[in-house]
């Protein structure tokens, strides 16, 4: 293997490289890694799969490309003889390196940091990468011989485990700045780097020789150099198709664990409160909305622990989910409670009487964990032979449950108006100062983009309420009770506080945000109260007048226009900018445009749902632009939600500021930091 024969017939055979296909050897090698790097990231996280599938796909990926890697570069080497390959030792040459490549992870993904690790993982991976190679070799069929160099085999043995070590060992230190795509470019590199200086040392290493007189004219240079062409467009696919398939399985993957872990019960697999309330999106109205409440589970918790509980519910949930029929739609709204909604009138009658069933169940003494328990409960039901929205149904049969008359003993309780008087506008006004309190309150952020550059002009700050009983409250639902109990002042001066809050800190993080808009309800615009909270609030916080925008609707204006020219021309004095929202949807009475000196129009988004398709929609939308511009207003469109509108936009001379989820939806705080980062990447 080492040796050549001591015979004097001995040629030696030169080859030579085709410039192009080492360069795709390399990019295939690239493409890999970074690959295998992207999917690595999930080891790190914790997600819905095990590690394990994580690690398998890194693995693979590498591990394929390693393998398409080296054909390529032995396609890239071309001698004026036939290669073929041996079909059971080529495929059997993957092997090592997907099994190097998922220890070589496993080791350089171990919570033990130390150098160690990093020195066995990269043994493995050089171990692997030269495994395979020589394997592919073997694998060769030609009418020649060869020898290796020794030297220079150990050499390339020596160069894949050094070069693979200090890959793995600068993508350990670099592993948390992997969401910035340079520094992944960057590691990734350096794997490709390993891989195919490994390939092209250990070609060094080899000698091709033919003996004796007859194959003189394989080294004279009359033979002509050759590649085989089928090898290379084999192993160039599956290099190129297995990366691909990887990559898409690995991001439907993420988005599918997304997706469970957000809105499924890890313990029932039941989808859980936020599946209830998108699932309201589409489909708002029912017929039958039940809730299944087992009471005092906190008692248990503190008696018997978590894993007591735990069981106590899977039990309880398997017992529910054997009595309901197959079709019943059922949620995990809370810990301790099962929503059960039908949206037929046949069903819900039926529903009723196994929820009967269910009660007479629960009735006897469970056995969990070799411990014996009666458990307290009661079901709520909300029926209605109309079909009414979900949110009121599920409110009424909170009200059941929320009524001092109400017991827990194992009993359907349907809702009644007259005995459960609960409202859940009383609630919602009831349970604001604890929102604000507990954070269940918090604010998201919509980017407004200037179209011509598409760069960020300025955010508005929308209010969101995630409330322990009834989940996502919109604000369309809460704003006007609040501002029907005169809770909308307290509620608005929290939310200065929260966005003058976040403004400080991204001036510190030197984020560009620009301007938040804030909007300020009804008459509140004229109350001195808001001049004093803006006046208190911005000192607090360091923020400067030109840092905000105040966002008035028509109801601010139409009631007492001469106070609302006032207020607004002495905000506008200190430094605000002033933005009349949600323009065209009330009377719209554009006299008083030319007369308050707002800065800002935002046109509502009812005006660009039919752009560009109909005409009559286009030509109004151009003609408010065109009159808003002619009073020298920046203007604002609401709601551009597709590539057409924006596209229709893009086409006018002077180009309003969009916002809408075409750029993006309402962000949270942490969420618009990485849309800004994404934004600069794609830029750069
Ligand atoms: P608005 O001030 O006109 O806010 C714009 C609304 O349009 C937001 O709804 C936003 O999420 C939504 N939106 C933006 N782009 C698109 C799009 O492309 N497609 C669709 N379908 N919708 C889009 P949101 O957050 O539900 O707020 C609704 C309204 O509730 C707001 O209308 C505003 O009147 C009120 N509101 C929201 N937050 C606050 C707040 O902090 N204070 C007060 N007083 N009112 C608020
Ligand atoms: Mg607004
Ligand atoms: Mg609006």
């Amino acid at each position: 293997m080492f040796e050549l024969p001591a015979s004097a017939d001995i040629h030696i055979i030169e080859g030579e490289y085709s410039a192009p296909l080492v360069l795709l050897s390399f990019v295939i090698a690239f493409c890999a890694s970074y690959t295998a790097l992207f999917i690595n990231r999930r080891i790190q996280g914790n997600g819905f799969f095990h590690k394990n599938i994580w690690l398998v796909l890194a693995s693979l990926a590498m591990g394929l490309g390693v393998w398409s890697m080296h054909f390529i570069g032995m396609s890239a080497f071309e001698l004026p003889i036939n290669m073929e390959y041996h079909i059971g030792i080529t495929v059997l040459s993957m092997v090592p390196a997907i099994i190097a490549s998922y220890l070589a992870f496993y080791f350089a993904n171990s919570k033990n940091k130390k150098l160690f690790s990093y020195i066995v993982a990269g043994i493995f991976m050089g171990l692997g990468i030269s495994l395979m190679h020589y394997l592919g070799m073997a694998a060769m069929k030609i009418d020649a011989y060869y020898v290796y160099k020794p030297i220079i085999f150990t050499v390339s043995i020596l160069i894949a485990i050094a070069a693979s070590f200090a890959a793995l060992y600068i993508f350990s230190v670099v592993k948390n700045f992997m969401d910035r795509i340079f520094v992944k470019v960057v590691a990734a590199l350096l794997l490709a780097i390993a891989i195919t200086s490994m390939h092209y040392t250990g070609m060094q290493a080899i000698q091709f020789y033919v003996i004796g007189e007859s194959a003189l004219h394989l080294v004279d240079g009359t033979e002509p150099h050759s590649m085989n062409i089928m090898f290379l467009i084999i192993f160039v696919t599956v290099g190129i198709s297995s990366l691909f398939i990887l990559a898409f399985l690995t991001s439907r993957l993420d988005k599918y664990v997304e997706y469970r872990l957000q809105n499924f019960d890890g313990l029932t697999q039941l989808p859980n409160q936020k599946q209830f309330a998108d699932d309201q999106k589409s489909d708002k109205d029912t017929h039958l909305v039940a809730i299944i409440h087992i009471h005092n589970l906190e008692k248990y918790n503190s008696s018997y622990g978590y894993y007591f509980v735990d069981e106590m519910i899977k039990t309880i949930y398997e017992l529910i989910d054997r009595l309901l029929p197959e079709s019943t739609k059922m949620y995990r709204t809370e810990a301790n409670r099962f929503t059960i909604v039908s949206s037929t009138m046949e069903q819900s009658q039926h529903l009723h009487v196994l929820l009967e069933r269910v009660c007479a169940v629960l009735m006897h003494p469970l056995v969990i964990d070799e411990r014996t328990i009666t458990v307290d409960m009661v079901c709520a039901v909300s029926k209605s032979t109309v079909k009414q929205p979900i949110q009121e149904l599920f409110s009424n049969a909170i009200a059941v449950l929320q009524a001092p008359i109400t017991e827990f003993k194992h009993e359907v309780i349907e809702f009644n108006p007259d005995i459960h008087t609960f409202n859940f506008e009383n609630q919602l006004s009831l349970d604001i100062y604890t929102a604000m309190k507990n954070d269940d309150l918090f604010l998201v952020y919509q980017p407004k983009v200037d179209p011509n550059h598409d760069s960020l002009v300025g955010l508005e700050a929308l209010i969101r309420w995630n409330h322990p009983v009834f989940g996502m409250v919109s604000p369309g639902i809460f704003i006007p009770v609040l501002e029907e109990t005169k809770k909308i002042s307290d509620v608005t001066d929290w939310i200065i506080e929260k966005v003058c809050e976040q403004i400080d800190q991204w001036d510190k993080l030197n984020i560009p945000f620009q301007q938040v808009s804030i909007n300020i309800p009804g008459l509140y615009i004229t109350s001195p109260r808001l001049s004093d909270t803006l006046k208190l609030i911005l000192l607090k916080y360091h923020v400067k007048p030109d840092q905000l925008e105040l966002e008035i609707t028509e109801t601010s204006v139409i009631h007492d226009i001469q106070s609302a020219i006032l207020a607004v021309s002495k905000f506008r004095k200190k430094g605000f900018s002033v933005a009349l929202d949600d323009f065209g949807t009330g009377l719209s009475s554009l006299s008083y445009l030319k007369e308050i000196p707002i800065s800002t129009i935002k046109i509502d988004k009812s005006f660009v749902d039919g752009v560009p398709e109909s005409i009559k929609d286009a030509a109004i939308l151009k003609s408010i632009i065109t009159l808003c511009y002619s009073l020298d207003l920046n203007v604002v469109i609401e709601g551009v939600e597709t590539e057409p509108q924006l596209e229709f936009i893009q086409k006018m001379d002077k180009k309003p500021i969009v916002q809408g989820y075409y750029y993006s939806k309402p962000l949270t705080a942490e969420e618009f930091r990485e849309w800004m980062n994404g934004q600069l990447v794609e830029k750069k």
